[in-house]
């Protein structure tokens, strides 16, 4: 409500951005239709407001001091196709099932993001493609390309990213609509996970789910259950701000302070594949006000870390940068204690984060890309551990995850093998844990947090 939406249209007043390197970007071609979208884009209300963002810094804050938790999680890409009801439904219910649990072992807020709407493009290690010897363009999101194998779907198409703009503005519509409007109630969360308990994780997560249950119970006995604050939640939306043309073209400035925020998400990150000090990438979270985050996978070193520290947070404002380590179950506990060392004293400034996900990627013999649920427990394990030993505050998880019942990753209570791999492998990109594997995901966790 704060940002400047009826004012005049931001042509004029955006920032200047310079020529820097960009990697992992598009190659539109059509420069006219280049054009028209992004001005369609700069004339767009924002899709998030700036005192969102900011409250969201806050939240972090507490997270980054040792106060909070984040939970972060959504698919890997999301789908124009992907925008429905029910898939929104049960990504969000998802969450906020996993959310109870954690908040419950943690016995602190836990804070919710979703990887949503926004999170429509994808870094690729390869720019092209072969199947049966026809070399196509590699598949970038549907912000930028069409998944299916034929040239005409695979050029890299501007007005793309204005269908971008729309599914995530329906998205954060029902989003909102959800955590505010009664669905995210306590009680019905609650119910939800006494049905998940029930089935076959049963006898593993009994013990801790009857523990919440009566605390459930207390609070409604208590007459506090009808209180605000657990009828509704606040949600936020993320994504990696990998493509320049959509992220640039919905800064706004804030009315209250004139400051330039990326309208497009609460919380933007930069990737592992575009998180260079000197690229483009960096510079453009380092100019927006929004909490950003980046990744750091194994080849990170002390003067990326110490770098990013500078260029992305100079203040050293509490909530401005996550870092979110993507190791491997088999890393993690090798190389995430230098990192923290490096920072010393100031690593309480910032908030860290492990991704399980993309450090814990093979291919399954029938060529499947996936991830065993057993490593991504590990690295979350190896993750508390580290932290634990530095007295540093392991602050949460991000997590690729749907909350449909997909057969995309191998493990878990479910027992899913790689011969089942096939059945319902719906991910255009990574794998993602499914609703079992993220409930029993958040039980494990929230028994670390506990410990
Ligand atoms: C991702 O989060 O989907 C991703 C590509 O991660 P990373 O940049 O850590 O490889
Ligand atoms: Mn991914």
């Amino acid at each position: 409500m704060t940002t400047d939406v009826t004012g005049p249209p931001p042509t004029g007043h955006h920032l200047e951005w310079g020529d820097l390197p960009a990697k992992q970007q598009p190659t539109w071609g059509d420069a006219d239709a280049l054009e028209r979208a992004v001005t369609t884009l700069r004339g767009f209300p924002p899709l998030v407001f700036a005192g969102e963002c900011d409250q969201l810094t806050a939240k972090l804050a507490a997270v980054a001091r040792g106060e909070a938790f984040l939970l972060q999680g959504g698919d890997c890409a999301e789908t124009l196709d992907g925008v429905t009801g029910p898939n929104i439904r049960e990504r969000i219910k998802t969450i906020l099932q996993m959310a109870v649990v954690l908040t419950y072992g943690a016995g602190m807020p836990v804070v919710k993001v979703g990887r949503l709407a926004g999170q429509f493009a994808k870094p690729r290690s390869a720019d092209t493609e072969t199947r049966d010897g026809v070399t196509l363009p590699a598949y970038r999101g549907d912000m930028v390309n069409g998944f299916e194998f034929s040239a005409e779907s695979r050029a890299h198409d501007p007005s793309r990213m204005v269908s971008v703009y729309h599914a995530s503005s329906s998205t954060l519509n029902l989003v909102r609509a959800f955590t505010s409007g009664g669905y995210a109630d306590l009680r019905s969360v609650h119910t939800w996970n006494k049905g998940f308990v029930a089935g076959p994780a049963q006898a593993r997560y009994e013990k801790m789910a009857s523990e919440i249950d009566r605390a459930v119970r207390f609070l409604e006995a208590s007459g506090v259950a009808d209180a605000e604050e657990l009828r509704r939640v606040e949600f936020y939306s993320s994504h990696e701000a990998l493509v320049l043309d959509y992220e640039r073209a919905m800064v706004r400035r804030d009315s209250r302070t004139g400051l330039p925020y990326n309208t497009s998400g609460h919380f933007i990150w930069a990737g592992e594949r575009t998180r260079d000090l000197d690229g483009a990438h960096i510079d453009f979270l380092s100019k927006v006000h929004n909490p950003i985050g980046v990744k750091l996978g194994p080849t990170a070193t002390r003067d990326d870390v110490l770098g990013l520290l500078d260029r992305l947070d100079p203040e050293r404002t509490p909530g401005r940068l996550t870092f979110i380590t993507r190791m491997g179950a088999d890393r993690i506990r090798d190389l995430l204690p230098p990192l923290l060392e490096s920072v010393g004293e100031e690593a309480g400034k910032v908030a860290w984060v492990c991704d399980p996900m993309h450090g814990n990627t093979f291919s399954s013999p029938s060529g499947h890309k996936t991830r065993r649920f057993e490593d991504v427990i590990d690295e979350v394990a190896g993750f508390f551990e580290v932290h634990r030993a530095a007295e540093t505050w392991a602050g949460g998880i991000h997590v690729e995850l749907t909350g449909n019942d997909v057969t995309e990753c191998v493990g878990g209570s479910g027992a899913l093998d790689v011969q089942d791999l096939g059945l319902r492998y719906e991910t255009l990109c990574d794998p993602r844990l499914n609703h079992q594997q993220s409930l029993e995901m958040a039980f494990q966790v929230a028994a670390m947090l506990e410990a």
